[in-house]
């Protein structure tokens, strides 16, 4: 059985990143640190994290139920002002691990409310990186997750993207943010490791019979690229580690594409290639 894997499957810059300042910390020190959320959605990862001394609290408010804290890692994502405010106040060190590219965005939401725009976030309002982004916005700022959420407003409009929100999304957005606007000032904040993901899922889709996507189930980001090949008609399995795999999955298969979201690590993408391997012969 031939296995096709995606070059850009796995860890993207910000996640590489964070988790290389996170294991620096680990092996510096044994207590005392926490990320603040698991810094990637990938229960394995968090997991070995966890057995390196660096736990995860789920919120700001986890601090109070744990000893000696003395250093949070933020994660890609960012947070909110005030939860910085309060690590600071509370004397905390901080290890700021948010992707430069989520930094990018949190900028340009503070320069348009400075200079007097009203801030529109295409996004998931759920999401931590959009409430990070949310906090330097401004107080009228809002939060659509497409254009059918678009509220009525007028006047000098400034538009920040999620950065793994699609192009066509954004697109989609700026015919129904034209209407009503004076001016409209518009930040494409989308990274485009997560575009490089989903085009190369459509050219893996396209040469292979099945496909497996591994990563976290609650990985918006592997999710995405899991829904997009099976929109392209092809037998999909989205898997969290290689110990999911089913040989009857292949059976009449010749060709297996396999790619992975930002937050798997090398090892499980290697682990599952592996697999196929065994049963494929
Ligand atoms: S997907 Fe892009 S924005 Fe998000 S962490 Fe990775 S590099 Fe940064």
């Amino acid at each position: 059985m031939k296995v096709l894997k995606g070059k850009h499957s796995g860890f993207c810059f910000g996640v590489k990143r964070a988790i290389n300042m996170a294991f620096e910390i680990a092996a510096e020190r044994r207590n005392g640190v926490v990320t603040l959320g698991p810094i990637i959605h990938n229960p394995q990862m968090t997991e070995k994290l966890r057995a390196a001394g660096i736990p995860h609290i789920e919120d700001i408010s986890g601090l109070d139920d744990l000893n000696g804290v003395s250093t949070v890692i933020i994660r890609t994502h960012g947070i909110p002002q005030k939860d910085m405010e309060t690590l600071n106040e509370r004397g905390i060190e901080i290890i700021d691990a948010t992707c430069p590219f989520v930094k990018k965005a949190q900028d340009y939401a503070r320069l348009l409310n400075e200079n007097g725009y009203m801030v529109v976030i295409l996004g998931d309002r759920e999401h931590p990186e959009v409430k990070g982004i949310l906090s330097f916005a401004g107080e009228d700022a809002t939060v659509v997750k497409d254009p059918s959420e678009y509220p009525n407003i007028s006047g000098r409009i400034g538009i920040i993207v999620q950065t793994t929100k699609h192009m066509d999304d954004l697109k989609a957005l700026l015919p129904v943010a034209i209407e009503g606007a004076k001016e409209l000032r518009v930040f494409n904040t989308i990274c485009n490791s997560t575009d490089m993901k989903l085009k190369e899922t459509e050219d893996l889709a396209s040469k292979v019979d099945i496909m497996l996507v591994v990563g976290g189930r609650n990985s918006a980001n592997t999710t995405r690229i899991a829904n997009l090949s099976r929109s392209l008609s092809v037998p999909t399995h989205h898997i969290e580690t290689a110990s999911e795999i089913k040989d009857e999955w292949f059976n009449g298969f010749n060709t297996v594409g396999v790619t992975a979201g930002a937050s798997t690590p090398d090892w499980i993408i290697d682990d599952v290639t592996n697999r196929i391997k065994d049963i494929g012969g």
